[in-house]
């Protein structure tokens, strides 16, 4: 299969390494010249547990005159959904199915614009994979890959698109809503993300935190009330079991958070299309989401202000 990465940082170079390795014609497109290059120049080296290896896969930068494949996968930020999907427009002909697995709403509506609904595939992955430098990624443990067709879209589709990913040692099935996948990962990214990168702290820390049960599920019943306007469904129950079994140490260990990464790295976090969206759905709804709202705008605060952030007081200020 012509499969087309568009947007390959840590998790496009991770499925588009295993899909080339796995015999299809991957091509990667990104924005990052460094990296490009140097994937180019040395190919893609990815560290996992039982060592490392190079995947001479090619990448390409953007815009690209990339010719129509028949997978594009869409694995930028959730902030570059529209100018990625722009700039990888070559690569979407009549008859290319395009696949998100980011994280955060709004990614659907950006990619509709460029896709109709009947290729649109969507879905979520908990397959973890860090960008160590330019051409050099780590893939993290184990994780699996859940996506379906969305409202006109042909399940054989999903289908087709589960089985190339599971041959390729990316395990994966098919959703059986869709829209419920997805807003079950933004539930729990809307409480966990937030709260580790508000706190600075890594991700089994939360369960150190005697308010972890009331916080998240107040944040949770806004998320649960947006979905329900939307007529998609958010258990919250579950959700709040998913959370807890990361504090086990050997579940999430060190692992931050992406947000927290972000701000780490002095990049923009995707809390627009987490709590953000939340908040900004919830008043289009005339929902309450005064949390969202207000943890969306404490994210942004640390945005503005990380580099002046201290950790201790200095003596001479006593
Ligand atoms: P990423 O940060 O690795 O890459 C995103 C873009 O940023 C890429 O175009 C990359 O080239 C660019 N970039 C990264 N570092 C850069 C640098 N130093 N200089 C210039 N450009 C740089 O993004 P990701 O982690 O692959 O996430 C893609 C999507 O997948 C997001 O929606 C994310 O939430 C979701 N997701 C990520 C993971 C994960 O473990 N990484 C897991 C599940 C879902």
């Amino acid at each position: 299969m012509k499969i087309t990465i568009a947007g390959s940082g840590a998790m496009g170079c991770r499925f588009g390494g295993a899909l080339f390795s796995a015999g299809h014609e991957v091509l990667l497109l990104d924005g990052w010249p460094a990296h490009v290059a140097a994937v180019n120049a040395s190919g893609l080296r990815i560290d996992n547990v039982d060592g490392s290896q190079v995947v001479r896969v090619p990448a390409r930068l953007f815009p690209a005159a990339a010719e129509p494949a028949d997978l594009v996968l869409v694995f930028t930020k959730a902030t570059s959904t529209a100018s990625v999907a722009a700039a990888a427009s070559g690569a979407i002909g009549p008859a290319t199915l395009v696949l998100t697995l980011q994280n955060g709403l709004g990614n659907i509506e950006a990619l509709r614009a460029h896709v109709p609904e009947s290729r649109l595939l969507a879905g979520t992955t908990t397959l973890g994979t860090e960008l160590l430098g330019p051409g050099h990624i780590r893939a993290l443990g184990s994780g699996e890959t859940v996506l379906g067709a969305l409202g006109s879209g042909s399940s054989d589709h999903a289908k087709r698109t589960v089985l190339t990913l599971s041959a390729a040692g990316l395990p994966a099935r098919v959703a059986d809503d869709t829209l419920g996948v997805i807003w079950a990962k933004v539930a729990f990214n809307c409480v966990m993300n937030t709260l580790c990168a508000i706190a600075s702290i890594p991700v089994s820390a939360l369960g150190r935190y005697a308010g972890f049960d009331a916080v998240a599920s107040s944040i949770l019943d806004e998320v649960a009330a947006v979905a329900r306007a939307e007529g998609v469904f958010v258990d919250k129950a579950a959700a709040l079991r998913l959370m807890k079994a990361q504090f086990d140490p050997s579940a999430s260990g060190s692992h931050l958070a992406s947000t927290l990464q972000d701000l780490m790295n002095g990049r923009p976090t995707e809390i627009a299309h987490l709590n953000g969206a939340v908040a900004a759905r919830a008043a289009e709804h005339g929902v309450d989401a005064p949390l969202n709202a207000l943890i969306t705008q404490l994210i942004q605060l640390l945005e503005a202000t990380w580099p002046a952030r201290v950790n201790q007081l200095h003596p001479d200020t006593h």
